[in-house]
């Protein structure tokens, strides 16, 4: 008897594979992309400023109940400048890169500085027209989550956290 023909592969491919762009411009941008995703997904596992910071000045919970996320941001503030950040939680790889990518954006900014960058970073995630801002260095690779606006919030979560501690126990206005 004839053999039934071989079934043909019955395990889904673990990643989508989208057709590789032709025009070299597109390359360039399908890279890009690519190098952005693997920042976020580096600063996921390898989150950078986790953990307790014993002492902290200031400290604050955030919680994106639209996603799950979960973060603790704690801070030490010296004459208006942020001397040191930490945070821990859990949550999505865009989450987790934020609020690690964030704390590395931060120490060593003042606190004036900071409510600037989140400025821009918002407007970064959020403003389709926005041009590119070369300030806010490895933040950019948030840039794609403005195409996602369930995202957004994911991304913003650490900021809108580190802003709330500061804002709640504001650091006494320093005279040097
Ligand atoms: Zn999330």
């Amino acid at each position: 008897k004839a053999q039934s023909p071989k079934p043909k592969a019955q395990s889904p491919k673990p990643k989508a594979q989208s057709p590789k762009p032709k025009a070299q411009s597109l390359n360039v941008m399908s890279d890009l992309r690519e190098l952005y995703q693997e920042v976020i997904l580096d600063h996921n596992r390898n989150p950078r400023n986790f953990g307790r910071l014993e002492d902290a000045d200031l400290r604050a919970d955030g919680h994106n109940p639209l996603c799950g996320d979960r973060l603790s941001i704690a801070v030490k503030v010296a004459a208006g400048v942020v001397t040191d950040v930490r945070f821990e939680g859990s949550g999505c790889a865009i989450s987790q890169a934020s609020a690690s990518l964030m704390t590395e954006g931060i120490k060593g900014k003042t606190i004036a500085d900071t409510r600037a960058l989140f400025d821009r970073f918002r407007r970064l995630v959020t403003d389709q027209t926005a041009p590119p801002d070369d300030s806010l260095g490895k933040l950019t690779v948030f840039a794609g989550v403005r195409d996602y606006p369930a995202r957004v919030k994911c991304a913003i979560l650490a900021w809108h956290t580190l802003l709330a501690a500061v804002d709640d126990n504001q650091d006494p206005v320093s005279t040097e």
